[in-house]
């Protein structure tokens, strides 16, 4: 955390995470455990091995910056999805991330998952499905903790095995009478010449079938900026996406920003996932920029367990500090994930009205 610590008042904001990977969450410790009792094998000897792994700085892009020998986020990522192997192993990952959502006060929250990094290991669909399902009405119960997740397309495995596993997961969405897991697609994994109109087709689907669209624009990456635009102005037959997950390229050019105003399209920033990589005051001041310009903005953490334990109070605590903002500052960003969220309508009335009652000079 550079020295930061959390606040009293960041901890006690009732808060909506729009970006978190369920995998993203998985603790060293559950991942050991989890290895043991599935005897799935790990690179490390012993568990301060595996706890050290964590330490290193992932290369962040082989594509754009080389090959250096260090593992890339995406390889880390998918090694600890590993251990992951039947349905109670994906309910203890969804339960795991509620408890400490109910730790960090976050009310509600929309998980990203996908189900192709474990097919394609032999998982069967199902069963990571049903453990989230059972996380999802468990975490709520036990935690407090409500969610509809989002479903994500792998836009780095061919479109096809993408369309299968979403037609595979449709009985498990909020619409046509499902089981109300998920209310969203979106796309993760390497943007890497995967532009968001790969995936026009697949957009168009789920928008008929009744679900909202939201998609990574990952920050520096190659085109980022043309991602965005595609993003704002191109998907779902030009009428754009309904939110962008990362899209801080959006500053670069002033027609993109405009994009956003004019079509109400939020994002979903997360913060210490860029501030790993770019220097304090050349990051926030691009926050400050979006912030100025009356573009819509949440705050959330990303893949907490692999970027160094920050998770969203983290988050929120970097954005306050290092943009300077004030207490109401932060309410408002509060109040924007709630807006920005698809959540249904007395959880939103529910954390609204808390926010409202938070004395912030
Ligand atoms: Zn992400």
């Amino acid at each position: 955390m550079n020295g930061l610590e959390i606040s009293p008042f960041i901890q006690s904001l009732p808060k909506v995470e729009l970006h978190v990977h369920i995998e993203g969450t998985l603790t060293p410790a559950l991942r050991w455990r989890l290895a043991k009792k599935n005897n799935v094998p790990l690179k490390y000897a012993t568990y301060d091995e595996l706890l050290d792994s964590y330490k290193v700085t992932y290369n962040h892009r082989k594509e754009v910056n080389g090959d250096d020998g260090r593992p890339t986020f995406l390889e880390v990522y998918f090694a600890g999805c590993q251990v992951l192997c039947d349905e109670d192993d994906f309910y203890e990952l969804g339960m795991a991330y509620f408890e400490k959502c109910r730790a960090m006060n976050v009310r509600y929250a929309e998980p990203f998952f996908d189900t192709q990094a474990h097919t394609e290991r032999g998982i069967p669909a199902e069963v990571v499905m049903n453990g989230y399902l059972r996380a999802q009405r468990d975490g709520a119960r036990i935690h407090g903790v409500h969610s509809t997740w989002i479903f994500c397309f792998l836009r780095d495995r061919p479109f096809e095995d993408g369309m299968k596993a979403y037609e595979a997961a449709l009985q498990y969405a909020t619409v046509n009478n499902g089981k109300g897991l998920f209310h969203a697609v979106g796309l993760a994994s390497n943007e890497f010449d995967k532009p968001p109109l790969l995936f026009e087709e697949a957009f168009l689907r789920a928008r008929d079938d009744g679900l909202h669209i939201t998609m990574h624009c990952d920050v520096d990456q190659k085109d980022a900026a043309d991602h965005v635009h595609e993003a704002i102005f191109q998907v779902c037959t030009g009428r754009g996406t309904e939110r962008i997950d990362h899209g801080l390229n959006a500053v670069d050019r002033p027609e993109l920003i405009q994009g956003l105003l004019d079509r109400n399209i939020p994002l979903t920033l997360c913060p210490h996932a860029y501030h790993r990589r770019q220097k304090t005051e050349v990051l926030f001041s691009k926050i400050q920029k979006l912030l100025e310009a009356g573009v819509k903005v949440s705050i959330n953490s990303d893949d907490p367990t692999l970027m160094h334990d920050v998770w969203i109070d983290g988050a929120l605590q970097k954005t306050q500090t290092y943009c300077a903002l004030s207490k109401s500052d932060m309410v408002q960003l509060c109040r924007n994930a709630v807006e920005m969220s698809w959540a249904p309508k007395d959880i939103k009335a529910g954390i609204l009205n808390e926010l409202d009652a938070i004395d912030s000079p």
